[in-house]
């Protein structure tokens, strides 16, 4: 329902509470982050309920600092608005963290392909599968934007899909099919969101990212291609907004 993504030197955890508190007028049943620390560590805290449960959560288990980190509110489609249904999910033995906003229709199909390839899937998500494929494809191709070129094309329904690696530390990428993404270009950092709220109190700057693309960030740089990995060239816009 709602997303961020932060790469960049200052706290994430605080840049990604600030983007889903933001988002939260979209209405949402669950929360959750996932952050690549210093250490090199992904940890994923998550929730139903509201943000401050979220919150909890985080004063109970902090996450170490890091500086790459992906959050989400989840409206549950498939499967009820539990803990383990909240994103994000986790692929590539927990090594990788997704989000998701939308629907996946062949859920079905590819957790059969998952299940057969000895995969546990830990919730009743459609999103779950999704980081379970892209989790193969990296664990075959070494490379997070390899893995969405080969994953996409293969998802059929909506979406807007985060994913970063702990092997890739400094990365977001993200793709989009019938459902929004923006980015937030800042200086020496970057944001992703599935509208401008997620990162306007940090930039005004932005770029819309148009349907059926690919969106790479790190801290300094933005690149878009389409599905199969053409350059695309975006033009970016000054985000309007009363405070
Ligand atoms: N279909 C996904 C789920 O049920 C994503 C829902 C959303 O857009 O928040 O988990």
């Amino acid at each position: 329902c709602g997303i961020v993504g932060y790469v960049g030197p200052n706290d994430t955890v605080d840049v990604l509470i600030n983007g889903l508190r933001r988002l939260e007028y979209r209405g949402y049943d669950s929360a959750g982050i996932a952050v690549v620390d210093e250490a090199g560590d992904l940890t994923v805290r998550k929730r139903s309920g509201k943000l401050a449960r979220l919150e909890e959560l985080l004063s109970e288990s902090p996450v170490g600092e890091g500086h790459t980190g992906i959050g989400h509110t989840r409206w549950a489609t498939h499967g009820g608005p539990t803990d383990a249904n909240a994103h994000p999910h986790l692929g590539d033995n927990g090594k990788l963290a997704l989000i998701h906003n939308g629907i996946v229709e062949n859920f079905a199909e590819l957790r059969a392909e998952l299940e057969a390839a000895g995969v546990t899937l830990e919730s009743e998500t459609d999103t779950e599968v999704v980081a379970g494929i892209l989790g193969r494809e990296f664990a075959r191709l070494g490379d997070l934007e390899a893995a969405f070129r080969a994953v996409v094309p293969r998802l059929h329904g909506t979406f807007t899909l985060l994913a970063t690696h702990r092997d890739e530390p400094g990365k977001i990428v993200a793709a989009r099919h019938h459902s929004p993404l923006v980015v937030g270009l800042g200086d020496g950092e970057n944001f992703l969101g599935s509208d401008v709220a997620a990162f306007v109190s940090f930039t005004r700057r932005a770029v819309a990212v148009n349907e059926d693309n690919i969106a790479i960030i790190t801290p300094d740089g933005v690149r878009v291609t389409d599905f199969a990995g053409a350059p695309v060239e975006y033009r970016e816009f000054e985000v309007e907004w009363d405070a």
